[in-house]
Parts: structure tokens; sequence; C-alpha cells
């Protein structure tokens, strides 16, 4: 059987007790002793406002947080000076204490009752291993218990075939008409109480997420948002933007590490109106991936979106638009996922943001930067060309400058040959001369 709640939550609150601070004891016993005087005059009155008046919850709440205040203070006294307190006044206290755990674990009941599953949660591990007693200084039992649940869900999910079911006393968690548990009582269960038993999931749950895989009746979407900043927004002026980037794959993925190019069916990156808080961007995030599946890709099965910010995860379905969308489908799980295991959306980002600027204006740019590629290569043709033509009219201009050169040694030539044979044409008239000479007196001498 195990321990009643108020036990539990009775020894919680001696742990908070002696958790409080000694801090420095000099010169306090004098102020130290009015204030535990005051105390045995107050527990009283609360004891009475607690147990006996029956107020109403509003009221109830108010005493108690006065009361766990009263128990904290008292316990640093206590802690730094033991030998001030009464024995009378540490009897009130340790009713004061039982008292407020039997008033808390009433609210705690009242929250089983609301909380699918709810009877069968087990406080006393909620609270194994942490520092959330700390929590119960100021926050109710209640309040500290669902945040301890919360923590420990990883992923929510809405939809007609994910509500989970549980029997009384199993170590396993089923659909709605598990086939192993024939003559079993069934009673739906949330997640996180789920999660605190630590159920394991029966062979139906497995059956079922095979017949998903057969059928094609799953996409499951990875998606990353991110603020950062920009050097001029949409106005001009340097800001903000905010944007998630998104992959959508065929079937039912348990990790990124199962995404290839053959099942991706889209990516891309978006802009969003919030620059603030990553968590809104999240939470739009996860309604227009949801958009996307249903009106472009004309998809309404079922749905998981991993995304590493649990903050969304927890809350996504508040936005009531979300949960519109959500309703399209037959299913829709947000599932946790840690940023170091997020990688591939979170890559598609970065590629598409490393200029830190608006896509249209990205896109602007890249046009512009391809043209101007463009220009630059057709500048270099030309130039090439040009300077081949001015080579050639170069060559042309020496040949022409060798050829005058040639001229003027013809020239030369021709003139020299023309000095020499006007020369020639005197000696060989010289010598026809003498020859006649010659010839003339040899006549005479035969005679
Ligand atoms: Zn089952």
């Amino acid at each position: 059987m195990a321990r009643a709640d108020e036990d539990i939550l009775y020894e919680l609150y001696i742990k908070l007790g002696k958790s409080a601070k000694k801090t420095n004891n000099k010169g306090k016993t004098k102020a130290d002793t009015e204030q535990l005087k005051g105390f045995l005059n107050r527990v009283p009155t609360h004891l009475l406002y607690l147990d006996e008046m029956n107020l109403p919850q509003a009221e109830i709440n108010k005493y108690l947080k006065k009361a766990k205040l009263m128990f904290f203070s008292y316990s640093t006294i206590k802690n730094r000076h033991p030998e001030l307190v009464s024995a009378c006044l540490a009897n009130k206290m340790d009713q004061l204490v039982h008292s407020i755990a039997r008033n808390e674990a009433t609210m705690v009941s009242n929250f089983r009752t609301q909380e699918l599953g709810g009877e069968r949660f087990d406080i006393d591990s909620l609270f194994v291993g942490n520092n959330y007693f700390k929590q119960l200084l100021h926050f109710s039992a209640v309040e500290v218990i669902k945040k301890i649940l919360n923590e420990n869900i990883t992923f929510t999910s809405v939809g007609k075939t994910n509500i989970l079911y549980i029997s009384e006393t199993g170590k396993k968690y089923h659909k709605k008409d598990c086939p192993y548990c024939k003559g079993k009582l069934l009673k739906p269960a949330t997640r996180a109480v789920i999660n605190n038993l630590e159920l394991t999931p029966c062979k139906c749950i497995k059956d079922e997420e095979e017949r998903i895989r057969l059928n094609d009746t799953y996409r499951t979407i990875f998606i990353d948002e991110s603020i950062h900043t920009v050097a001029w927004n949409e106005n001009g002026l340097p800001g903000n933007a905010g944007s998630y980037s998104y992959l959508i794959c065929k079937g039912l993925l348990d990790d990124e590490s199962q995404i290839t190019p053959a099942i991706t069916i889209a990516s891309g990156v978006e802009y969003v109106p919030e620059m603030q808080h990553t968590e809104k961007v999240t939470k739009t995030a996860i309604g227009k991936v949801m958009m996307i599946a249903a009106f472009d890709y004309d998809f309404k099965g079922n749905i998981k979106i991993f995304t590493d910010n649990k903050g969304a995860m927890q809350t996504w379905q508040e936005e009531k638009k979300n949960i519109r969308i959500a309703e399209l489908f037959e299913s829709v799980t947000v599932q946790f996922v840690p940023r170091e295991k997020n990688t591939t959306a979170d890559a598609i980002g970065r590629t598409h943001m490393c200029l830190k600027i608006p896509i249209d204006k990205y896109s602007d740019i890249k046009n512009k930067y391809d043209m101007y590629d463009r220009l630059v290569k057709h500048k270099d043709h030309l130039e090439s060309q040009l300077k081949t033509e001015e080579t050639t009219v170069a060559e042309l201009k020496e040949q022409l400058e060798n050829n005058k050169d040639v001229i003027e040694k013809l020239k030369e030539e021709n003139s020299c040959l023309q000095s020499n044979q006007s020369f020639l044409r005197t000696f060989i008239n010289s010598i026809k001369a003498w020859l006649y000479e010659k010839q003339s007196s040899q006549v005479v001498l035969s005679k």
C-alpha cells in the first residue's frame, strides 16, 4: 500500500524546515526569544482557521501561506538556537505542519480526480533527487506537483486516436480497445501520469505504430525557431527578426537520424511577426507547419512535430488557432527533443540566415549578385578580345616599319647599281675608243 499523500507532504515540510539556513547567530538571542513567543501565541489561531472553521478554499489558501512562512521562520531560529525552543512550542508547531499537510493532501486529492489516471500517480517519487520541496514554501503542493509532472513530460498530444489508457495496477499503457487487455478495466490517463508511474507501452501500442508505418498515415516534422538581429527589418531599421525553419518527412520517425532525401517532402524558412520570445515563435511555427501539411500537401492523418523548445511543447495547445488547425488531423503530437538532437532543422535555418536579413531582401541581393557576376564575366571577355585586336594592329605596324627599311635599302642598292652602271658604261666606252684607235693605225701601216 502506497503511503498516504498527507504523510508524504508532512515529511517534505519537515525536510523544508531542516533546510532553513542557520545564518549568523551573534547577538540575536533576545530577538529570537521574542519571535518564538509570538509564534506560540499565533499558532493556535492558525490551527483554528485551518482545521475547524470550514473556511472557503481561498481563505484557507491565505492561512496556509502564512502558516508556511511562520513555520519556516521558526525553523530558522530553531536551527541556530535549538535551546530557545520550548517543548510546548515544538509540539504546537508540529501540529501546524500536520495541519498544512492535511489541508494540502485534500487539495491533491481533488487534483487527482481532475487529472486522467490521477488516482495512480505517486507523489513520493516526484520529489526524489531534486530540490522541488523548497518550492513548497511559496507554492501550494498541487502547484509544485503540476510543475514536476510537466517537467517530466517530453510530448503533448491531441486527437482522438491519441488518448492512452491504463489499468488499476498494470505496468503498461494501452490503446482504447487493447486486444491484450480483454476483461480488464482500462481508464484514460494523461501522459504525465504515465511518465510518473514509469509505465511502458503495451504490444497494442507497438502494433498500432506498425500499422501506421505500413499505411502511410504519418508525417514527421522537425522545426527550429530563431530570433536574431538583422541589419534592417521590413521598415528599413535595424532590429530583431523571428523565424523558424522546418522539414517535413513521410512516415513516423523516432529521431532526425532517420531523415533521408527520399522521404523528405518539404523544407524551408519562414519569418514571423514575433521577435521577442522564442516560445511564441515556436508556437506560431507549430501552427504554420500544420497549415502547410494540411493545405499545401492535403494531408489529414497523424502528425508528429519535433521541437527543442520545451515551453512551446507544453503550451502550444493554449493558442486557439493551433487547436482549431490540429482538429483537422487524426492526431497531432508535439515531441520535445534536446537541441543537440535537432540539428537538421537548425542547419536549414542557418543556411538561409547566413546573411541575417529578411528572405525577400536576401533573394533580391542574390539576384543582383548573380547579375553582377554575369556582367563581370562579359567585361573580361570583351577586354581579352580588345587585347587581341590591339596586338594585331601593333604587329601590322611593326611589319610596316620593317618594310620601310627594306624599301630604303632597295633604293640605296638601286642608286648604287645605277652609279656602277654609269661607271661601267664609261669604262666600256673608253675601251671601245681605244680599240678603234688601235685598229685605224694598223690599217695605215699595212698600206
Ligand atoms: Zn495493450
